[in-house]
C-alpha cells in the first residue's frame, strides 16, 4: 500500500548503520512510525527532508504492516528555528508535547496546524517566544480534550476578582472562593491573562497568536499554561527542562 502525505517529522531516531526511525504526524492517517532507509546515507535524497521539524511531502509504503519512506521533499525547514538554539529547544518541546496527544493513525488536522502555525511563528514572526509557548501549550490542550473551563468562577458563577486557574481540576475561580474548589495548585492570572487564555481557547485559531500582554503578565501567562499542561498530563518533558536550563540567566 502507497500513501503520499504531507507531514512534520516530530521525531527522529539514528537506526541500524544508515537508516533513521521517524515519528511523523501525517495529514491524512495521523501519527504514524516510519523507517527511512539509508537516510543517513551520502547523497541520499531521503537526507534533507527526514530531520525533526522538517513539513514536506512524503510517500510512504506499507509491508508486513510497517511503513517505510519511499520518497520524501522538504516544503518548510524553519530555518529560524534551527539556526537559534533557544527556538529549536522550544519547537522540540512542541514535537514532544504532539506525538504525544497526536491519535495514532487518526488524522489531527487541527494539532498539525496549531504545530505548524507555532513553528512558522517562532521562524518569522516577531512574537516573544514566551507568547507562542503558552499559546501552543493551551491550545493544544484544549484540541486534546484538556479544556479548561474559563467563561466564570466554577463556585459562584461570577466574573473572578483575582482570578486563578486550579490545575487538577481545571476551571476558573476567585481567590475569594479558593476553599470551594478542591485540594490541589491553583496559580493567579491576571486579568490581561485571562482574556488571553480566552482568545486562545475559544478564538478562531488562525488569530491565536493576535493578543498582546506586558512582559510579566506573558510570563505568569506562560508559567501558569506549562504547569497546567503537566498536571494534567502528570508529566515532565525533558525537552522542556532542556530549553528552560537554556532560559536560565548565565
Ligand atoms: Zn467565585
Amino acid at each position: 500500500m502507497h500513501m503520499t502525505t504531507m507531514a512534520v517529522v516530530l521525531r527522529e531516531v539514528s537506526y541500524k548503520e544508515s537508516d533513521k526511525i521517524l515519528t511523523l504526524l501525517t495529514g491524512q492517517a495521523g501519527k504514524l512510525t516510519v523507517s527511512a532507509r539509508g537516510c543517513r546515507r551520502r547523497g541520499s535524497q531521503l537526507a534533507a527532508p527526514c530531520q525533526q521539524l522538517i513539513y514536506g511531502e512524503f510517500t510512504l509504503y506499507q509491508f508486513q504492516g510497517r511503513w517505510s519512506v519511499k520518497e520524501a521533499s522538504a516544503q518548510r525547514q524553519f530555518r529560524g528555528v534551527r539556526e537559534d538554539i533557544e527556538k529549536l529547544a522550544l519547537a522540540a518541546y512542541f514535537a514532544e508535547v504532539t506525538e504525544l496527544l497526536a491519535p495514532e493513525e487518526l488524522p489531527a488536522p487541527e494539532l498539525m496546524s496549531l504545530l505548524l502555525n507555532c513553528l512558522h511563528a517562532l521562524d518569522v514572526l516577531d512574537k516573544p517566544a514566551a507568547q507562542v509557548k503558552a499559546a501552543f501549550e493551551l491550545k493544544a490542550m484544549t484540541l486534546a480534550g484538556y479544556e479548561p473551563l474559563l467563561d466564570a468562577c466554577a463556585v459562584c458563577g461570577r466574573q473572578p476578582e483575582q482570578p486563578r486557574l486550579h490545575l487538577s481540576e481545571g476551571v476558573l475561580h476567585c481567590a475569594s472562593c479558593r476553599d470551594e474548589v478542591g485540594e490541589g495548585i491553583s496559580m493567579p492570572v491576571s486579568p490581561a491573562g485571562l482574556e488571553a487564555m480566552r482568545h486562545i481557547v475559544y478564538g478562531n485559531p488562525k488569530q491565536l497568536l493576535s493578543f498582546r500582554l506586558e512582559e510579566a503578565a506573558l510570563g505568569q501567562l506562560s508559567d501558569l499554561t506549562e504547569a497546567y499542561l503537566a498536571t494534567q498530563l502528570e508529566r515532565g518533558f525533558h525537552t522542556l527542562d532542556f530549553y528552560k536550563q537554556l532560559k536560565m540567566p548565565r
